[in-house]
């Protein structure tokens, strides 16, 4: 069986997004209060009957979290243009070789806005 599960984690951070038109509310530097969503996708173990600790998904995600909450994302090398959709593909990059099994990172900077980077 097949299964996918989740965590999600949240943390504070500053931006501003250098590319969009003059006079853009998203160009003004601003905060959002971020949640990450990260999918693991896989089969259940028979005896453990999970895919992976979900403190072991915690523990793999904890040096990145701590590098993003509570900064200045666009100081953050990769993120010098912070989009929620650059933040997704940047967070998979870090964490796919250490989760072989990740199958999704969403990531939203609002109650109602976010997006999905699959890889
Ligand atoms: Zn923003």
């Amino acid at each position: 069986m097949t299964t996918t599960l989740f965590k999600d984690f949240q943390f504070e951070a500053a931006h501003h997004l250098p590319h969009v038109p003059a006079g853009h509310k998203c160009g003004r530097l601003h905060g959002h209060s971020f949640t990450v969503r990260l999918e693991i996708t896989g089969e259940v173990d028979a005896y453990t009957g999970w895919v992976m600790d979900f403190a072991e998904l915690k523990a793999a995600f904890k040096p990145t979290l701590d590098s993003l909450d509570h900064y200045y994302l666009n100081e953050i090398p990769g993120l010098e243009n912070p989009t929620s959709e650059v933040l997704a593909q940047w967070i998979w990059n870090r964490m796919k070789v250490q989760l072989p099994l990740l199958t999704a990172v969403r990531v939203k900077e609002t109650c109602t806005a976010g997006c999905v980077y699959r890889g």
